[in-house]
């Protein structure tokens, strides 16, 4: 059994609408994540028998639950949405981990809902696969993130292009609140709503937070760690839309986000962006732009409202100064050094200047700095070799254990991504398991992995990836 305590779906109604995820035909359990069931407290024998799969896809719901879609708006490439809301996802419930901790658990891919518009509300295999790994491969390096916690084949044939199999993706986060929830309820000058929407964020998330000022300065703190950790492992969210971005601070939706393999600050894959608004450089910036939308929704709560705007706007003027000391601590750690100074932000900066120029992988160097491999991704090594004389002159003895904390050997690249959704399309699953092995694990050295660890060649090269809905 699971149990479920909904303290969401107590908000007022207008804040999601109620609904039954949709049965599917023939569903089968693709992945289920035990260490995650566990740390959530959940009965894992219960979740791998037929009421668990009833459950997660979606033909069943237990006793508890109380599905329902959440409204929320958004900024979409810089321009307004006033409703977008849950089209294809429905939140189940909440679970209360044995350590206290709240947890949504939502399918994504679950059917149709009042927020679809003109979607299906259904989710293929492709995007299933792909935010399986990739969030279970952050959540692996530490990242705040959303969790898979299962996903299943339905059985169904969904329409995009060309005919694929239907699946679901049981999604875990520490709420699915975003800027966009925000937005829907400011723009309609719902000022009780976006009061109950902030005393239910801060008992949940920011219990410290004094007030929606409070609130505001933990978010933009909370985002800027995130977003540092993203910068540090090359990641590229690709769709940094306000309904993107989660209050909590968790990264959240794994739609055409990729992972660099050849350097470059200006990289983008979504097929979407076309103009590069979310390049992994620029992400810094737009979170920036993400937050004054949420400090701008909470101004109404703020009392006298030159006051509020003042405040707030000082607030989000902070952004810099936490990103740019998590940045370096971040990036320090990945070049062995403890306790930074200010001088080892030009280090590593400098050493991003030279990937860039050789297109070195990204992962690869770092990986490769403590034994000294990674001057092989430099096709002229002599700049990197500079690079390594002053950085040892530096750190004589770095940190090899917190080196190898911060470099990871293996990222989900892109290329193994489609290579596993393709043969799962082709219902051999063995290469999904296995990269879902190896990047789940991404600190340990194995020999039996190293080919997960290699550098796409220039034909396997992912050049373009989708929101694939
Ligand atoms: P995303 O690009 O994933 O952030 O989604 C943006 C909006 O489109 C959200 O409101 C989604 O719920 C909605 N959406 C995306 N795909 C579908 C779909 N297949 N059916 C219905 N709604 C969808
Ligand atoms: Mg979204
Ligand atoms: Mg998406």
């Amino acid at each position: 059994m699971i149990r479920f305590d909904n303290s969401y779906a107590r908000l007022p109604g207008r804040m999601f609408a109620r609904g039954t995820p949709d049965t599917v035909p023939a569903p089968e359990l693709i992945a289920l994540n035990r260490p995650l069931a566990e740390r959530l407290g959940l009965d894992v024998d219960w979740l791998a028998g037929p009421e668990g799969l009833a459950m997660l896809s979606g033909n069943a719901m237990p006793p508890g639950a109380a599905p329902l879609a959440q409204a929320y708006a958004g900024h979409q490439f810089g321009g307004f949405v006033p409703q977008l809301g849950d089209g294809r996802a429905m939140l189940l419930g909440e679970v209360v981990a044995p350590d206290g901790a709240r947890f949504d658990v939502q399918l994504k891919g679950s059917g149709r809902t009042p927020f679809s518009r003109m979607g299906d509300g259904k989710a293929w295999l492709g995007p299933v696969l792909r935010e399986y790994l990739v969030s279970e491969f952050m959540a692996a390096m530490d990242v705040p993130t959303t969790r898979g916690l299962a996903a299943v084949a339905t059985g169904e044939t969904i329409y995009r292009e060309t005919p694929l199999p239907g699946a679901i993706l049981t999604r875990i986060a520490a709420s699915h609140i975003r800027v966009g929830t925000y937005q829907f309820f400011a723009v309609r000058g719902d000022t009780e709503a976006l009061r109950a929407l902030t005393d239910h964020v801060i008992a949940r998330h920011y219990p410290d937070a004094d007030g929606p000022l409070g609130l505001l300065n933990a978010v933009i703190a909370a985002q800027a760690r995130t977003i540092t950790h993203w910068m540090a492992l090359g990641f590229i969210h690709g769709v940094m839309n306000t309904d993107n971005m989660a209050i909590s601070g968790e990264t959240i939706d794994y739609g055409p986000c990729a992972f660099m393999d050849a350097f470059h600050p200006e990289t983008v894959f979504s097929s979407i962006d076309r103009n590069g608004r979310y390049a992994w450089i620029n992400q810094p910036q737009i979170a920036v732009w993400n937050l004054a939308q949420f400090a701008t929704c909470l101004i109404p709560l703020m009392g006298d409202q030159d006051a509020a705007i003042e405040a707030a706007t000082r607030a989000v003027h902070s952004f810099p100064a936490v990103y740019e000391a998590e940045w370096l601590a971040r990036f320090a750690a990945k070049l062995g050094i403890a306790t930074p100074v200010e001088a080892d932000r030009a280090s590593a900066e400098r050493l991003l200047v030279i990937m860039a120029e050789a297109g070195a992988d990204f992962t690869r160097t770092f990986a490769g700095l403590a034994d000294g491999t990674a001057r092989s991704e430099f096709a002229d090594p002599s700049r990197f070799d500079a690079f390594a004389a002053d950085w040892r002159a530096r750190v004589p003895a770095p940190d090899l254990a917190l080196m190898a904390r911060a470099n990871p050997r293996r990222i989900p690249r892109n290329h193994r991504i489609e290579a596993a959704i393709a043969a799962a399309r082709e219902g051999n699953l063995a290469p999904f398991h296995d990269l879902y092995a190896a990047v789940t694990r991404p600190r340990e050295d194995r020999p039996e992995w190293d080919d997960f660890a290699a550098a796409p060649a220039p034909a396997e090269r992912v050049r373009a990836t989708y929101c694939g809905t």
